[in-house]
């Protein structure tokens, strides 16, 4: 086993930098991009850049924070949870970010029968909001949602077929059969690897129609006191706006303006708490969208300088206010507002 020995003062760098943020990655155009997977939009957690990380070290240069923002309990758990793994015996830098981001690539491909939630409580819940939301905002595209789980990096058929799709070292399926045994093996006895959160950790939304929850979020959220049930749905209603974002792309693209990645997840707050509070939508009384802001707030980070910030605790925050606002100011109408409408009526909030 690869020893790795990290000084307090690398990890602390080290976490600094680690965080997660809701996050819409720049929108390309279809001139610009060809591929069936032209946009993205994560809420993701950066990995660390052991080089820099290195440099920083050195130098003791501490990551701009804004000052006036507070670290999160989800902030918090998520750094606890990383040194908890990284202080696990049989801890590798390297398998660790292999595991990652093969399962990453995985899950972003993956096609076939499906569970939400580490033991599939989310199911029906999961059927249900889907249904709803697009009755809500009929997007004209195929939605649909892979769960992320630790437990699958356990089982040896779909590590291997991991492997093998996407280690390009592994020329065939024997060799992927055997290199999944052989890590299977080397941490079986580590309680950290693959069971830790930082091996599903993601969320996020891809043009396809692919929207990605994971366990590693959902379980974070409700350690800091989310219950379950509203993480699950105020993800999957943000991922959901992400979605029409992208079917509006051509029309909003230029509304979005000066820092268009953060007012696109500021939006994706902004609906979510819109449809979770509408009557025709998820119907959240005041008790349960008090959680859901709660949960955007949590979800801000204070890295206002980092290239990927998405809003700090306090915006995010707001956005979700303003989003159920909204919707309860139209609780005569009935009628959810069009798309086109919840977008014009959040560039007016800000
Ligand atoms: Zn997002």
């Amino acid at each position: 086993m690869k020893a790795l020995k990290i000084s307090s003062g690398i990890l602390f760098l080290g976490l600094s930098l680690f965080q997660v943020s809701c996050s819409s990655e720049t929108i390309k155009t279809k001139t610009e991009s060809k591929g069936n997977i032209t946009t993205s939009a994560e809420f993701e957690i950066r990995g660390i850049d052991l080089n820099s990380y290195e440099i920083l070290a050195e130098i003791e240069y501490l990551p701009v924070k804004n000052s006036t923002c507070e670290i999160t309990s989800f902030q918090n758990l998520l750094q606890k949870n990383f040194e908890i793994l990284i202080q696990d015996p049989y801890f590798d830098i390297d398998i660790a970010f292999y595991l990652r981001d093969l399962h990453r690539k995985y899950v972003t491909h993956y096609i076939g029968p499906n569970y939400y939630g580490s033991d599939g409580q989310y199911n029906h819940l999961e059927a249900k909001r889907l249904r709803e939301l697009q009755k809500f905002w009929q997007l004209d595209r195929q939605i649909y949602l892979n769960g992320q789980h630790t437990a699958t990096l356990e089982d040896p058929k779909q590590l291997a077929d991991m492997i093998e799709s996407f280690d390009r070292s592994i020329r065939n399926a024997t060799e992927a059969r055997i290199k999944a045994l052989q890590i299977i093996e080397a941490y079986e006895k580590s309680r950290q690897i693959p069971e830790n959160t930082f091996f599903a950790l993601d969320a996020f939304t891809r043009s396809n129609g692919l929207l990605v929850i994971s366990d590693g979020i959902l379980q974070l959220l409700e350690e800091s006191g989310i219950p379950g049930e509203i993480a699950f749905s105020g993800l999957l209603a943000h991922e959901w706006w992400h979605q029409a974002q992208f079917e509006y792309n051509l029309q909003w693209e230029n509304d979005y303006t000066e820092n268009p990645e953060l007012l696109r997840e500021l939006e994706a707050d902004f609906a979510a708490a819109y449809f979770l509070g509408h009557k025709r939508g998820a119907t959240y009384n005041w008790k349960r969208i008090e959680s859901f802001f709660d949960m955007t707030y949590n979800s801000g980070d204070c890295f206002t300088e980092s290239p990927g910030h998405h809003g700090t605790p306090a915006q995010r925050l707001k956005a979700a206010q303003s989003g159920f606002a909204l919707a309860y100011s139209e609780k005569k109408k009935g009628k959810p507002g069009k798309p086109l409408e919840i977008h014009t009526a959040f560039l007016q909030s800000m």
